[in-house]
């Protein structure tokens, strides 16, 4: 079993990385010491979801990214998880994990599934917070379903993930050369592609005019572009500015550039896992 599949470095990662952003930045605290939990869980749950699948003749590599969840292995962890939300997430949330708790596991298999099947294509009305629960414990095994997956050929300006057909969560700009180069990375399966700079992803606008950036003062590697011709935003962590970034975490902690795009009446069009 190699790291890439168990994903070990990278969550010990993003949950360092939520410490130390949760500490400099008392306005995203609350949301990240939350985070922290909900990533040591999504760890565990990783580690024993690529343990299981080596103990399975060859098994999943080489099939589609979105092919059936294998509940024998996540059910027995979706208790759990629940009563971990229910203690450690704010109010309103910790209700809906314990509410959840009360139903049969027919319907935590039907709410599992209907995510695994829509999440990232169609499910733009049903909201952050209703999706928080399938979406943070389904995270892990999406993530290890990618690694699995071989890459398709590079395209440039694909607008949904190449892998599975997901809206992109945010830009992610990495060191190349003198600049950077932009990548989107996926809302469903976190993988990235590469993405045409100054080119909006929603709609297609390429007018520079039309395409406004926000850096605000607290958070500088963090950036809103916005698209006057289609209302929506891409969030994006600039990488050449800070390399300690984790691109996941840190966009989860810029709540004042959030807060900014919708006074300025733009939307996200995928929202991260907490909802912002
Ligand atoms: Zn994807
Ligand atoms: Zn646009």
């Amino acid at each position: 079993m190699t790291t890439a599949q168990t994903g070990v470095t990278e969550y010990d990662a993003r949950m360092r990385r939520a410490g130390r952003l949760s500490s400099e930045h008392s306005f995203a605290a609350e949301f990240l010491d939350f985070y922290k939990h909900v990533a040591a869980f999504q760890k565990t749950l990783r580690a024993n979801i690529a343990a299981s699948s080596g103990m399975k003749s060859r098994g999943a590599s080489g099939a589609e990214l979105r092919s059936p969840l294998d509940l024998a292995v996540l059910l027995p962890h979706f208790r759990g998880f629940l009563s971990l939300i229910e203690q450690h997430a704010p109010p309103a949330l910790g209700k809906a994990a314990h509410q959840m708790s009360l139903l049969s596991s027919d319907s935590w298999i039907a709410s599992l599934e209907a995510y695994w099947q829509h999440a990232g294509k169609y499910d733009q009305q049903i909201g952050a917070f209703a999706q928080f629960l399938a979406r943070a414990f389904l995270q892990p095994y999406a993530e290890f379903r990618a690694a699995l997956t071989p890459q398709p050929p590079m395209a440039m300006t694909v607008r949904v993930c190449p892998l599975c057909g997901s809206r992109p969560l945010m830009g992610v700009l990495r060191v190349e050369g003198d600049s950077g180069k932009l990548f989107l990375l996926c809302s469903f399966c976190s993988q990235e592609w590469e993405f045409r700079r100054i080119l909006c992803p929603t709609c297609g606008e390429e007018a520079e005019g039309k395409l406004p950036v926000y850096v605000a003062e607290q958070l500088p590697h963090v950036r809103v572009e916005a698209c006057d011709t289609c209302k929506f935003y891409l969030q994006t962590v600039d990488l050449t500015k800070d390399g300690h970034a984790i691109p996941l975490v840190d966009d989860l902690a810029a709540i004042p550039l959030t807060l900014w795009a919708h006074e300025h009446g733009y939307s996200r069009l995928q929202p991260n896992l907490l909802g912002t």
